[in-house]
């Protein structure tokens, strides 16, 4: 092994983030749809720079990269993700996947650290297909008629045929070999500004916030704008915008520090200019990491959309589209990277919940995992202007690379 991996390179690892921002490059970001002509080129780049980290490369048959070990003794699996939503940023993902390519670069041949860094690169984290294709096939959560079934979100193309035009039909998904991984270890920028607001350097991810939609349907009386006394009218639209004022109004006073709500999604019918809407519904989602506080918020949802409904002389229905589970992250490796921290981050850490869904979190669901954050560039994320100043990089694949030393060695 060349002496050159001798020690954590900053300009080292700059240099792959770039080569990798040059492939699909979209302004200062990128664009690397799912098993596209680049992302195909990306996990290619990858595949070739892992034996200098003594890996050996496999692109199996999701579209996972994985660097794997003949070594003996103990293994920690590192990754993230090297697609990008559409017109988006350069680090999103490849940030993660450069840090733990260069910790395997670094510790792999280091004869003082016992235990080797095997490298993951997810497919699909970002969704164009579904959701954590990858992460969710390694763990043994998808099924062949599920990969049948996907289609890409904006095209409707099938997945199989991705699959078939990027040469991976008919190769083997590679799963989870039980016991072979102490742990995951995933890095990625914050896509919020906590850290950079307060002048930190790293977030020690404590959970990774559970999802739940709803979808809220009303249903009024279709009639006439013109000619329907206001007395009479059952809006289905009125009674909608005032369920989101209500929410607004009442979710404060029972939810937790975190939790966060959105009504993304708000459809009328007919939806016309001369007809009061018959129906209403809308698409609700909310965001925390405890269960039991969704659990109330969900009881004052239903509470309120039934009193706006009586108001309205409405019906209304409330149904719950998804449950997602939050991912804790395992407190050991909350304290190695907080540890990794101190030593290379001045200490300027910070615990905190992530609010972005990762692939750790499916990860946690087969071994013990845990996530650090860099700070983004006045928040901004899922847009080509994404960024982290190369200090902040550098700084971070210092402290990944501690942290997985000092996990491996227990
Ligand atoms: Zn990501």
């Amino acid at each position: 092994m060349p002496d050159e991996y001798s020690h954590v390179e900053g300009a080292r690892v700059l240099a792959d983030l770039n080569a990798l921002r040059g492939i699909g490059a979209y302004k200062t970001g990128v664009h690397k749809p799912t098993f596209s002509e680049p992302h195909m080129r990306s996990l290619q780049w990858l595949a070739a720079r892992l034996p200098d980290a003594g890996l050996t490369a496999t692109i199996d048959g999701i579209g996972n990269v994985f660097g794997t070990s003949k070594t003996a003794g103990r293994k920690l699996l590192a990754g993230s993700h090297l697609e990008s939503q559409n017109f988006a940023g350069w680090l999103d993902g490849p940030l993660g996947v450069v840090y733990a390519l260069e910790a395997a670069r670094v510790i792999n041949p280091d004869s003082d650290t016992s235990g080797t860094v095997e490298v993951a690169a997810w497919c699909d984290e970002e969704g164009h297909f579904g959701h954590f294709l990858g992460s969710r096939s390694y763990v043994g959560d998808m099924t062949e008629a599920e990969i049948d079934a996907a289609r890409d979100r904006s095209s409707g193309r099938p997945l199989r045929d991705a699959l078939r035009d990027a040469g991976l039909a008919g190769r083997v998904r590679v799963t989870a070999e039980p016991g072979r991984h102490i742990g995951y270890i995933e890095a990625h920028i914050e896509q919020g500004e906590t850290l950079e607001s307060n002048g930190l350097a790293i977030g020690v991810v404590t959970s990774i916030v559970g999802i739940w939609q709803y979808r809220i349907s009303f249903v009024g009386e279709q009639n006439h704008a013109g000619t329907t006394r206001m007395s009479v009218r059952k809006d289905a639209g009125l009674a909608l915008a005032r369920l989101c004022v209500a929410i607004d109004d009442r979710f404060p006073a029972v939810c937790g520090p975190l939790t966060v709500w959105t009504t993304g999604r708000i459809t009328l019918d007919p939806g016309a200019p001369s007809i009061i809407p018959g129906r209403a519904d809308m698409l609700f989602q909310i965001r925390d990491d405890d269960p039991a506080v969704i659990d109330r918020l969900e009881s004052v949802l239903r509470s309120l959309a039934d009193e706006v409904a009586a108001h309205g002389r409405c019906g209304v229905t409330v149904e719950r589209l998804r449950t997602g589970a939050p991912a804790m992250m395992a407190l050991e490796f909350q304290q190695g990277i907080e540890a990794a921290s101190a030593a290379f981050a001045g200490g300027r850490s910070v615990r905190m919940p992530s609010g972005a869904g990762h692939d750790a979190q499916v990860l946690a669901t087969i071994v013990p995992a845990g996530m650090l954050f860099v700070p983004s560039i006045g928040g901004v994320s899922h847009h080509w202007s994404e960024n982290t100043s190369d200090a902040d990089i550098v700084t971070g694949a210092h402290v990944f690379v501690d942290a997985c030393r000092r996990l491996l060695a227990g």
